[in-house]
């Protein structure tokens, strides 16, 4: 029996009927850009997230440096951003003119800190970016805490975490605003590219919004914004609508397979499985735990047909992209992290027999290498 990383076809197959009718509609309707269905979407993932706004835009790194260039952060500002993510969040501070200022992690949920943060504090720091890395909320009361005592806005980078929970309040409003990716391996993906910004202020709300349809104000001939091209198609918006309906029992089935894994891994030895932080209700995006000889472990898993992934192998601040912005001090959790880190399949659909199976071939191939 071989176990695959991620089985979207697994996800699509059972909504094939609806998703055909959307098509069909969108077809008849011709209305591709905006409209009912873009509007439907967004009203559904606002009460999703339990905030007021969602902005939809064409992808996840728009979405966040959309929200920043709304903010009016840009050059001469430092945005901190953790290390251990993907880089679409440096890019985005990047692409917004902003400077990325790279901070550690927690050495047990990989999530950035306000201690983390703090040692990266400078009188340039403007903003900071909390990602919700593998599905887990970094803890914004801690963070937004920190940060209101040094003026900062706080920001979710939430690409990882639809649905995830901070002390029963959802990934989307636990900040100032949040950038959301819908790329088709995303907790609810399109079937494409696509991107929201959720909010509860609506001024920040009417700007991304401006400027993702090129700085259009009241009316099609009206630009008040040097803006551009980032919108939601009404085609995905309307598959999404779909695919949102199931997301919280996705979003359960997941959190089951994740209960089932860490019993399963109690037993093994040379694994550490990504620590919950109290408070936190994860949708475990990612299944990620720290492994002895990783890339060893990862080959045979491979031959045995056990698919798995990193994320991520190199934090940001070693990529090439990125040396100008690293600092002088060296970031070692992440650093330590990045050479141990192992993904496990984890999807809707993955059955027990599956985790059982993964963890089984986990165990021969740690116990053969020692
Ligand atoms: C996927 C992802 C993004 C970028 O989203 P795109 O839709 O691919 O642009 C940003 N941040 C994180 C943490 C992600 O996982």
């Amino acid at each position: 029996m071989s176990v695959p990383f991620l089985d979207l076809a697994a996800d699509h197959l059972p909504l094939a009927e609806p998703f055909r009718a959307a098509f069909d509609e969108a077809l008849a309707s011709s209305g591709f850009i905006g409209g009912q269905a873009v509007t439907r979407f967004e009203q559904s993932f606002a009460k999703f997230c339990g905030v007021n706004h969602t902005v939809g835009v064409a992808n996840g790194t728009d979405a966040l440096e959309l929200i920043l260039r709304a903010a009016s952060i840009g050059p001469g500002d430092e945005v901190i951003v953790p290390t251990n993510t993907f880089v679409a969040t440096a890019e985005a501070v990047v692409a917004a003119g902003a400077t990325p200022v790279f901070a550690d992690v927690d050495a047990h949920t990989l999530l950035i800190t306000p201690e983390s943060a703090d040692a990266v504090l400078s009188e340039r720091t403007a903003a900071i970016m909390a990602v919700h890395l593998y599905g887990q909320t970094v803890d914004m009361v801690a963070l937004s805490a920190w940060a209101d005592r040094h003026g900062l806005a706080v920001f979710e980078d939430a690409a990882q975490a639809q649905g995830a929970e901070d002390g029963g309040r959802r990934s989307g409003g636990l900040g100032l605003a949040a950038g959301f990716s819908f790329y088709p391996g995303k907790n609810l993906g399109a079937l494409g590219d696509a991107g929201a910004v959720t909010t509860n202020d609506p001024d920040l709300a009417d700007r991304v919004r401006c400027l993702a349809n090129h700085g259009r104000a009241a009316g099609h001939h009206h630009h008040v914004m040097v803006g551009r091209n980032s919108r939601l198609d009404a085609l995905q918006a309307s598959l999404m609508s779909i695919k949102l309906e199931h997301l919280d029992d996705w979003n359960e089935h997941r959190r089951q397979r994740w209960g089932q894994y860490l019993e399963r891994l109690c037993g093994v030895d040379g694994v550490r499985p990504v620590a919950q932080r109290p408070g936190a209700t994860p949708v475990h995006h990612l299944a990620v735990i720290e492994c002895d000889q990783r890339d060893v472990v990862r080959e045979k898993l491979s031959e045995v047909g056990v698919d798995t992934g990193i994320h991520y192998p190199v934090p940001c601040h070693l990529h090439p992209a990125f040396a100008r912005w690293a600092g002088e001090e060296p970031l070692p959790v992440a650093e330590a992290a990045a050479a141990r880190l192992l993904s496990l399949p984890m999807f809707p659909t993955l059955t027990e027999g599956q985790v059982d199976e993964v963890v089984d071939e986990l165990a021969t191939v740690l116990k053969e290498l020692r």
